[in-house]
C-alpha cells in the first residue's frame, strides 16, 4: 500500500504519520521526491482502514499494491535509482560500461585486460574468481587468488571491480570488491539474498535461466526486505527453444523493468548471445533500448581464455563497440 501526502506537510506532521503506522507492525518506507512524499506500507496492510488513512488532513491519496514486490516497485519510489560504486554511477541517466575477463586467470591477463578496458573506456572492471561451471570438472576460478588479482587491477588502473560471490560464507574476501554480482545460477538463493540484503555492499542481480521478470524482482525483494537498496538488476539472456544463441536475449526487459521498479537495469549480451559477433549489435540494442549500463567479456586472448573464450572481445573489438554504443547514448538522450 502506499500514501501519497499532500504538498506543504511539515517533517512533524509526517513523522508522526510514519509512528503511528509503525504501532500497526508495519514497515514504513519513504520515498520523497521533489514535488510528493510517499510512504510505502510493507507488512499485513489488512489492519490499515483505508479509509480513515484518506480522511487524514495531510493524506492526499492511498492506493493498494497489487504486485508482490514492494520495495522494489516504482510505485514506491517513482524516481530512478541511483546505485554508486566510487565515482561511477549507474541508474537515473547514467551509464555504465563494465568490461573484463570471464574469469581472473593471472596477474599478467587481469592487468593488461584492465589497461586495455579502461583505455578504451570502460567504467567498471568485471573479473570472475569464482566460477559457476556445468562440468565440476572444468576450471573453477582462481577463488580467492583471483580476488587479490582483481585487487591489484583495481589499484593499477583505478577502476571499481565487481566480482560474483557463490557462498555467503567467503563474504569476507569481497570486503574490497565494489560491486558484488550474484549470477543466473544463485537468482533464487534465497539465503544468499538474505545475507547480501544485511550488507551495503551494491547488487547486481542476474535473472535466472528460466526466471520470470516478476520472479527477479522478487529476488530483489529479498536483498532489499533486509535493508539493501543497493541493487542493479541485470538481463542476461533466458532458455529458449533457440539453439543457435546460448540463450535469448530479452530486451523487452528493460522497458519492462523500467516500468515496474526503479532499479536500473544492465544488460549482458556476451552470456546471452555465447558468440563474440553478436555482442556488439546486442549491446548497441541494449543502449538503444535504454538500457542503464552493459557488461561485456573481454580477454586479451579469446582463443586460449579458461572460459567463455567463444563470446569474449578482443580489447581493440571493446573499443570499437564502446564508441558504438555512446553514439547511440548521444542519439536517444
Ligand atoms: C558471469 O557473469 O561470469 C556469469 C557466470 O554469468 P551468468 O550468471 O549470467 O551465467
Ligand atoms: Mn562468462
Amino acid at each position: 500500500m502506499i500514501a501519497v501526502l499532500k504538498q506543504g506537510t511539515t517533517p512533524e506532521q509526517t513523522e508522526h504519520l510514519i509512528k503511528w503506522l509503525k504501532n500497526m507492525s508495519l514497515d514504513v518506507h519513504m520515498s520523497q521526491g521533489k514535488e510528493v512524499t510517499i510512504l510505502g506500507l510493507v507488512g499485513d496492510t489488512s489492519r490499515v482502514d483505508i479509509e480513515l488513512l484518506k480522511s487524514l488532513e495531510i493524506v492526499a491519496t492511498v492506493k493498494r499494491v497489487s504486485e508482490p514486490f514492494k520495495q522494489a516497485n516504482r510505485k514506491f519510489h517513482p524516481n530512478d535509482s541511483v546505485i554508486s560504486c566510487g565515482d561511477v554511477k549507474i541508474g537515473g541517466g547514467n551509464f555504465a560500461m563494465i568490461a573484463g575477463p570471464c574469469s581472473v586467470e593471472s596477474e599478467e591477463q587481469i592487468i593488461e585486460v584492465a589497461q586495455a578496458v579502461k583505455a578504451a573506456g570502460a567504467d567498471i572492471l568485471r573479473g570472475g574468481a569464482f566460477k559457476p561451471r556445468t562440468s565440476p570438472y572444468a576450471f573453477q576460478g582462481l577463488k580467492d587468488q583471483g580476488i587479490k588479482l582483481l585487487l591489484e587491477a583495481k589499484k593499477a588502473t583505478g577502476m571499481p571491480i565487481i566480482t560474483e560471490i557463490m557462498n555467503i560464507r567467503t563474504l569476507e574476501l569481497f570486503e574490497d570488491v565494489d560491486i558484488i554480482q550474484v549470477g543466473a545460477r544463485n537468482m533464487q538463493n534465497f539465503d544468499l539474498l538474505q545475507e547480501l540484503g544485511k550488507t551495503k555492499k551494491p547488487i547486481l542481480l542476474k535473472r535466472g535461466l528460466a526466471n520470470t521478470l516478476q520472479e527477479l524482482l522478487m529476488s530483489a525483494e529479498y536483498i532489499m526486505s533486509e535493508g539493501n537498496e543497493n541493487i542493479i538488476l541485470c538481463e542476461r539472456g533466458i532458455r529458449t527453444y533457440e539453439t543457435y544463441t546460448r540463450n535469448t536475449l530479452d530486451l523487452s526487459a528493460i522497458p519492462v523493468l523500467h516500468e515496474l521498479s526503479h532499479l536500473p537495469v544492465v544488460i549482458d549480451p556476451s552470456h546471452a548471445t555465447g558468440r563474440a559477433a553478436l555482442v556488439p549489435p546486442m549491446a548497441v540494442a541494449a543502449a538503444a533500448a535504454g538500457a542503464d549500463g552493459i557488461m561485456v567479456e573481454i580477454h586479451n586472448n579469446p582463443a586460449c581464455a579458461m572460459c567463455d573464450g567463444a563470446q569474449s572481445l578482443t580489447p581493440e573489438q571493446f573499443n570499437e563497440l564502446n564508441q558504438r554504443v555512446q553514439k547511440v547514448r548521444e542519439v536517444i538522450k
